[in-house]
């Protein structure tokens, strides 16, 4: 990874815009729902951006019959620890508890034509950044993934 300095809620923006225009989305509305003042983070810009767009999409294909897309920011503090949390929320059918512990695992898909490397590769890009990614979903109560970036306090 590059670290850079930057302001997750620009990359958020820009994401959503280009997963919207690129692959479609009819019929479903999106909510931002970004905290201001956030402090910035030190990642790879690039990598992140493949991260959100990665999730964006699948929320995407999870409401092919329309729904609503919610991207957050926030500030969340752990013990002397500071994050920023990034959520995306679709409002699809959720994720089978049968299945749920097994969305990370390289190679597993439920769709025809899933390479069913999209969470795989989320999962090790936020490790690589000191990050954790998590799911929290209800069998058709729709599907929240969450991202922590640690603040970096002492960054150049
Ligand atoms: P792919 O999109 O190629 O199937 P992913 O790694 O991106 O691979 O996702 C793995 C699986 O996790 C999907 O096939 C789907 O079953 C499930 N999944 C991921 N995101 C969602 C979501 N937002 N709603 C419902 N199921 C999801
Ligand atoms: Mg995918």
């Amino acid at each position: 990874p590059e670290p850079t300095r930057v302001e997750i809620n620009d990359v958020l923006r820009r994401t959503l815009i280009f997963a919207l225009q690129h692959r479609g989305g009819k019929n479903i509305e999106r909510r931002l729902q970004l905290a201001e003042g956030l402090p910035p983070v030190y990642v790879d810009p690039k990598q992140v951006q493949q991260v959100f767009l990665n999730l964006i999409l699948n929320a995407v294909q999870a409401m092919q019959e329309g729904g609503t897309l919610t991207v957050g920011s926030v500030l969340a503090e752990s013990g002397a620890a500071r994050f920023v949390r990034i959520t995306i929320a679709d409002t699809g059918p959720g994720i089978p508890p049968q299945i749920i512990g097994k969305i990370f695992t390289p190679f597993f898909t439920t769709k025809a034509q899933g390479t069913g490397l999209g969470l795989a590769i989320c999962q090790k890009l936020i490790t690589q950044h000191g990050g954790r990614i998590a799911v929290a979903s209800e069998d058709g109560n729709g599907t929240v993934f969450s991202i922590d970036l640690p603040v970096a306090e002492h960054a150049p």
